[in-house]
């Protein structure tokens, strides 16, 4: 099967060919279609399992379905990650694969060890996502640069890291930000007690996938 009988855009079919994605992986195969339902997802996928167009594409999907821009300094999809390299890269796969939707999405990567004030800037006109390490996203917070109320889904990618960069400090304080109603994804490697507790907290009826 082909990405567009996950039920996936002819537009986001055509960017997995364009990025040499010959067909689903295993793990796109299950997820998508759920994430495309607005579903939770509790994702066991160590990195080259495909995990990040797992949720790239069905997230991209329902912005692109969903005319309505984001306000002055809010963000629709809220990814976080443990580093910045992961940062960058997750942030040019939703370039690469969200070349081709109607509605170009705006994206910012955030994370620190670069100045703030041209994240700051950037923000202003609000963001369709977000992919930031916490540290900086909450030093953003704390300056209003950024509003999550608006925030329909989050993800926590490589969430056993994020625990590893205590993420746990920073955590309830990144969730009292966000409303209640959304979706909620979590991927992670490795699932000791406190990813497991993490999940708990988080996923609500979230399908489990396993790369
Ligand atoms: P990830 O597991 O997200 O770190 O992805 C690992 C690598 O697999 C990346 O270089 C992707 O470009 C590539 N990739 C993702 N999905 C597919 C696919 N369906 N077919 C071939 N390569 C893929």
């Amino acid at each position: 099967p082909g990405f567009a009988s996950l039920g996936l855009s002819s537009a986001l079919a055509r960017a997995c060919t364009a990025a040499g994605y010959a067909a689903p992986s295993p793990i796109q195969l299950e997820a998508i279609p759920a994430l495309l339902r607005g579903r939770d997802l509790l994702g066991l996928a160590p990195t080259g399992s495909g995990k990040t167009a797992a949720f790239v594409l069905p997230l991209l999907q329902r912005l692109d379905g969903d005319q309505r821009r984001p306000g002055p300094r809010h963000v629709r999809v809220l990814v976080l990650v443990p580093t910045r390299e992961l940062a960058a890269q997750v942030g040019d796969v939703f370039r690469r694969l969200g070349a081709t939707t109607a509605q170009r999405a705006r994206i910012a990567v955030l994370h620190g060890g670069v100045s703030v004030n041209p994240q700051m800037m950037g923000l202003r006109g609000g963001a369709d996502i977000v992919v930031a390490t916490p540290g900086r996203l909450l030093d953003l917070l704390d300056r209003n640069a950024l509003h999550l109320d608006a925030v329909q889904a989050l993800v926590l990618d490589e969430a056993d890291r994020l625990l590893d960069h205590g993420f746990a400090a920073e955590r309830e304080r990144v969730l009292a930000a966000l409303p209640a109603k959304r979706q909620n994804l979590l991927f992670s490697a490795t699932f000791p007690p406190e990813v497991q507790a993490l999940a708990d907290g988080l996923l609500r009826d979230a399908l489990r996938v396993e790369a």
